[in-house]
């Protein structure tokens, strides 16, 4: 899969960009603030549907603009496909495949990319809804009805909390309802914990040797941490307990008007020869950990969709050390595609510059340089 170009028009700082993006590997040179994040940016959209830094949408339009747009052709499976995504300052977005208007579902089945920025390298001190996050992005880049069910499960865990507030305060009293969202956030919730289990012992074998080759000796474990499981990998045995926890922890979840729990209270956890990375890890052990899991990411959706994502490289390179570098710029030698950000090209040796299309972006405007000119 490749991007062949990228045209922005209002799109944050980038007013008017346009850029032929037909070769393997591109680097995207530029000072800090010229708009080197917002091209990665524009392009996770196109695969996400959601930016990674806000879910207010109108902060993408050009401050001077009404709509921002980003057009891009891509080939995927040898195929030319052209999408459009069009965001306008009244909140309407317009999404077209061949120019012809489509639904969210098929226009996110498009296009594939596995984003990795220096805030990623804080997966694993930040909060479980990062972990979270980042786990159902991947999920639903290799089945697409994930995000259906992820949907469906917060819709009801929203109206049972409603419905709890309603019996607090009174307005209600019948509890019989609280049984039918049980049961349905037991079948739904089930369902995404098993694909969650299933998608970390999937990658759990391929980031161990990632992860064992980096640290030459260290052995990386990835659990699940669900409060109701114990060891449990069937849907059934998943289900049985999701329900029985629910059933004790009924008065509690009465008493604090809110469902307390279930897939959106779950967590990761790391380990590094049996301890806890969160806890015991350096910043470059957790970092090492981070880099072995997005170079799987990739290998996995490769593996079970056969298109092989684009990869995004935000500023990362600089955030690591010479050993993580070398084995970051190795691994992606001979993928397909891969869009590098960076302030310089210092951490690049003249071969690699040789082989990549580079850019320099200043104040959103983009130009084609030669590794010569690039600066260094
Ligand atoms: P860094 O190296 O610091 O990460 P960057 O090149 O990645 O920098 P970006 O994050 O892409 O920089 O942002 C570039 C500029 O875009 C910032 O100066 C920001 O103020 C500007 N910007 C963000 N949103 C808008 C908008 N809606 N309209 C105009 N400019 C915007
Ligand atoms: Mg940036």
């Amino acid at each position: 899969m490749k991007l062949l170009n990228l045209r922005l028009t209002n799109y944050r700082n980038c007013k008017n960009i346009e850029l032929d993006l037909d070769c393997d590997k591109i680097l995207i040179i530029g000072k800090n603030a010229q708009g080197k994040t917002n091209i990665l940016e524009s392009i996770y959209l196109l695969s996400a549907l959601k930016s990674p830094r806000t879910s207010n949408n109108i902060e993408l339009i050009n401050f001077d603009s009404e709509k921002a747009e980003i057009n891009s052709d891509i080939i995927k499976a040898d195929t030319e496909v052209e999408l459009g995504y069009v965001y306008t300052n009244e909140k309407t977005r317009e999404l077209k495949i061949n120019r012809v208007k489509s639904r969210p579902k098929d226009f996110k089945s498009v296009l594939k990319t596995v984003l990795f920025s220096t805030s990623d390298l804080l997966l694993l001190r930040g909060n479980p809804s990062d972990r979270r996050d980042w786990l159902d992005r991947a999920i639903s880049q290799i089945y697409p009805a994930y995000d259906d069910r992820l949907s469906k499960y917060d819709k009801i865990r929203i109206q049972k909390n409603n419905f709890l507030k309603d019996l607090a305060k009174g307005n209600t009293f019948d509890e019989t309802l609280l049984e039918v969202y049980n049961e349905q956030l037991a079948i739904t919730g089930s369902n995404i914990i098993f694909l969650r289990k299933k998608f970390l012992k999937e990658i759990e074998k391929t980031a161990k040797e990632k992860h064992r080759i980096i640290s030459e000796t260290e052995e990386l474990k990835i659990d699940y941490d669900c409060s109701f499981l114990n060891g449990e990998t069937e849907l059934e045995d998943i289900a049985a307990k999701f329900h029985e926890s629910l059933a004790e922890r009924r008065i509690e979840e009465i008493r604090r008007c809110q469902a307390c729990v279930g897939p959106h209270r779950d967590d990761i956890i790391f380990y590094i020869n049996e301890n806890e990375a969160t806890k015991f890890a350096s910043q470059g052990q957790q970092r090492t950990i981070v880099l072995a899991l997005k170079l799987s990411e990739l290998d996995i959706i490769t593996d079970k969709t056969g298109d092989e994502p684009v990869l995004l490289l935000d500023d990362v390179l600089a955030e690591l050390d010479d050993i993580r570098q070398n084995y970051l710029l190795k691994s992606i030698n001979d993928r397909t595609q891969t869009i590098i950000t960076s302030v310089d090209t210092v951490l690049f040796e003249e071969e690699f510059l040789r082989g990549v299309k580079i850019y320099k972006i200043e104040n959103g405007a983009v130009k084609q340089a030669s590794f010569r000119e690039a600066p260094t």
